[in-house]
């Protein structure tokens, strides 16, 4: 295809530049351009799919453009100090970097445009590696001409460029922590050990989380209660640590360094020490005794327990509960008042309380709310919930636990008999595309099937476990030889899904019916009872949270890191970070490791004591607002609000709270609505510089 040479007088540069005159900190006079493009190989993964000679030889032809050159990895320290050699000998005024994604490398060109002596926002990417090269590795001329377009585009906005200041917000000094399992107990407590005031919020009356109910944990099979108690026990002691349990978050307003959050503060219907103290009861408040538990005539299933065990209508879960204080299930509670007398001169319960909605200031927060287990019900043919003796791997941790509902004695829930056939299925529910489970591996299941089938082996004397496995996943430090150990121990493996599993009726055994894809046949085999390696979700409240601070989700709703390899703590809103298996499925180490980044990232912006936001505000043109305040309802951030200006309603933008999403710009009937950075003026020169293509 024949190229148009572009020349200075680029109708669609002219249309923009006459346009750029409403911008409201345009009023100086701009110099006139002189860009320079800088084009990356990154090895080979753009110059094997495209003329990178070709590409810069065009970029020379571009009216605005006053330098070209290519370099085989533009962000190594090399090709930074091309960037800023080239500022200060060829006096540009703006960069274009045509290589990767900006998400991975604008702020590495941003520094080295400044390095150079301009301002870091004169600086666009083009990105001709994920949108090109890699989806156009075999198309060398399709993907240079399109090179030559992303380009072409990219000058036509960085001839437009401004001048941009960061504003400075300060950073309250205090942090919040929401979920309390062991991600959200570890963050909160290196949090604390660095001096950070750290509010811990737990929906549960309880911390812990899972791994409260697990009995032994892989690879090491410590007690899990073992290692998690004295970390809760430290929750519960620290000082910089203000726990809230039986609460959740009811709303967030701000941003990086002035979060407002709501939080709603369940009644509990049972006062702790302090609050009875304030109350003026000195000396009384919730001891734990358990009085009221005694007398209390309501009876319910304690999900502690996976619904193995009664608890009554003021419970705790299990004794080792953090903090050690009654709650009032006041969905089942019948006012009765019988606990109220038992209780007696502690004076702990109170039947009327009601939630309190609690305000407080954080400067970042962090999310660690954790899973649910799938309910593998859905999947029928496996049998939940319809034959008793197929249970999930949670119930098989509680009933093999000492302190769970059978006292650790493994037992047929249909009879109370000790299985000796056991079959574990693997995958149950996850690296499912039939549209009922889920597609992702739920990553610590065939782990924790290796530790049940040990335990079983381990407290049932001729016991045999069968694991019906796809593959087995043992990827982590000791876990492969933890494979091998359980295999020397007897455990047997088939490799293959099982298809189908159906009851006797007299013996209540069960028939597991499955394709044995190594032996290449099917097979069936009767077992006493069947466990269910359930995949996991994300927690019931974990979508209503997430928007309430502002962070994605994929597609699975596991909550979105702000880039899975270079930033797995952070999220796209600043100051909010996540940690555990809110992210997606973890081990315990795993978990923890993330716990402690998440809390790391969160301090940082404490300890600096101010923050940078990007300046990608929206500007009201006061001029051409009507006031109609439309814009201030769609915005999603509550950045936009009316004020009386010289006797007229206008639009004002508090910038600290606007995101830059552009919700109000694209909306605004009078055009009164200024884009930093993404100008209409910089858009329509990239929208007529795409067009100029197309004449080529
Ligand atoms: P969670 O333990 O789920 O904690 C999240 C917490 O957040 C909960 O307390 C929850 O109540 C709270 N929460 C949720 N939403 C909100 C909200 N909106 N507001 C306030 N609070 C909220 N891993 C191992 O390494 N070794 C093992 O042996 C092992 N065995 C396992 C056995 C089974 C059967 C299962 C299912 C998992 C096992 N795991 C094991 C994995 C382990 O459970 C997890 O790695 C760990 O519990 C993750 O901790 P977390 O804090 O991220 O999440
Ligand atoms: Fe690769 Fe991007 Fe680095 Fe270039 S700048 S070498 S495209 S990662
Ligand atoms: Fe707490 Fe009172 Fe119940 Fe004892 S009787 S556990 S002090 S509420
Ligand atoms: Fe139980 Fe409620 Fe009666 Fe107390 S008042 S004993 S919690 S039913
Ligand atoms: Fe299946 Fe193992 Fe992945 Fe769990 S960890 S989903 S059992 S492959
Ligand atoms: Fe003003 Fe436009 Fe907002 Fe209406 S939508 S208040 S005109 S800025
Ligand atoms: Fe709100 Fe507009 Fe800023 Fe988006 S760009 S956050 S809609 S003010």
């Amino acid at each position: 295809m024949a190229e148009k040479k572009v020349t200075k007088k680029d109708a669609a540069q002219k249309t923009a530049k006459k346009d750029a005159g409403i911008a409201p900190n345009m009023a100086k006079e701009e110099k006139k351009p002189r860009i320079g493009v800088f084009i990356c190989h990154c090895g080979t993964n753009i110059a094997g799919s495209m003329s990178i000679t070709d590409v810069q030889e065009y970029a020379k032809t571009l009216g605005d453009v006053a330098f070209a050159d290519n370099y085989q990895y533009m962000c190594s320290t090399p090709g930074q100090k091309k960037i800023e050699d080239a500022i200060k000998e060829h006096n540009l005024t703006g960069i274009v970097v045509a290589a990767c994604s900006p998400r991975l490398h604008e702020p590495t060109f941003r520094t080295a445009t400044k390095e150079g002596g301009l301002n870091p926002f004169r600086f666009e990417m083009a990105n001709i590696r994920e949108q090109n090269s890699w989806v156009h590795m075999h198309d060398s001329e399709g993907a240079t001409s399109k090179a030559k377009d992303a380009i072409r585009i990219a000058v036509a906005k960085a001839a437009l460029l401004q001048d941009l200041i960061p504003k400075s917000v300060p950073v309250e000094p205090t942090a919040m922590v929401v979920g309390a399992g062991v991600a959200g107990m570890q963050a909160a407590l290196d949090l604390a050990a660095a001096g950070i005031k750290t509010y811990l919020i737990e929906q549960e009356p309880s911390i812990g989380g899972r791994m409260s109910q697990l009995d032994k944990t892989f690879p090491t099979l410590d007690c899990s209660q073992c290692i998690l108690t004295p970390k809760m026990v430290d929750v519960g002691r620290s000082k910089n640590i203000e726990l809230m349990t039986y609460s959740n978050v009811d709303s967030v307003e701000g941003y990086i360094g002035n979060f407002d959050v709501t939080i709603r503060k369940k009644a509990r219907g049972v006062l702790t020490p302090d609050e009875a103290e304030a109350r003026g009861f000195v000396g009384g408040g919730c001891n734990g005794c358990g009085d009221c538990d005694a007398v209390c005539p309501v009876i319910k299933p304690n999900n502690f327990e996976v619904g193995m065990k009664p608890r009554k209508a003021i419970y705790i879960n299990h004794p080792q509960v953090v903090p050690l204080i009654y709650t009032i299930d006041f969905e089942s509670c019948v006012k009765c008042g019988l606990c109220v007398t038992a209780c007696g001169d502690k004076k702990a319960i109170d039947l009327e309380m009601q939630d309190e909605l609690i305000k407080v200031k954080v400067g970042t927060a962090i999310l660690a709310t954790g899973y649910d287990i799938f309910p593998i019900e859905k999947k029928e043919e496996w049998g939940y919930k319809k034959y008793e003796n197929v249970i999930s791997s949670l119930e098989f941790e509680r009933l093999i636990c000492a302190s769970g509902p059978t006292g650790g004695h493994l037992v047929r829930p249909s009879d109370g008999v000790t299985p000796k056939k056991i079959a574990f299925l693997l995958c149950a529910g996850s690296r499912d595309n039939t549209g009922v489970g889920k597609p992702y591996c739920s990553r610590f299941c065939c782990m924790y099937s290796l530790k049940h089938a040990h335990q079983i082996i381990e407290k049932i004397p001729g016991a045999q476990p069968y694991l019906f496995y796809m593959d087995i996943r043992s990827f982590g430090k000791m876990y492969e030889e933890f494979y091998y150990r359980i295999q020397d121990e007897g455990a047997k493996f088939i490799r293959g899904r099982v298809a189908n599993i159906l009851e006797d009726p007299e013996t209540k055994n069960l028939k597991v019916y499955a394709d044995d894809t190594l032996l290449d046949r099917p097979m069936e085999l009767e077992v006493d009872l069947v466990v269910l390696a359930s995949a996991v979700e994300p927690a019931a409240d974990t979508n209503r949270t997430r928007k309430l601070f502002g962070v994605s989700c994929s597609m699975d709703g596991w909550l979105l890191e702000a880039h899975p390899k270079l930033n797995p703590c952070g999220t796209t809103t600043a100051g909010v970070f996540l940690a555990g298996v809110c992210q997606g499925p973890k081990d315990i180490p795993d978990t923890v490791a993330s716990a402690e980044g998440a809390a790391s990232a969160a301090s940082i912006p404490i300890h600096m004591g101010e923050v940078e936001l990007e300046p990608y505000f929206a500007m009201c043109i006061e001029d051409k607002c009507a006031g109609c305040g439309m814009c201030v309802k769609l915005c999603p951030y509550s950045a936009l609000d009316l004020i009386e200006k010289d006797g007229r309603t206008v639009m004002q933008v508090t910038e600290a709270k606007c995101k830059g999403c552009g919700t109000c710009g694209g909306f605004c009937p009078g055009g009164a609505i200024w884009m930093q950075h993404f100008t209409t003026p910089q858009i329509v020169a990239q929208i007529d510089a795409f067009l100029v293509g197309g004449e080529q």
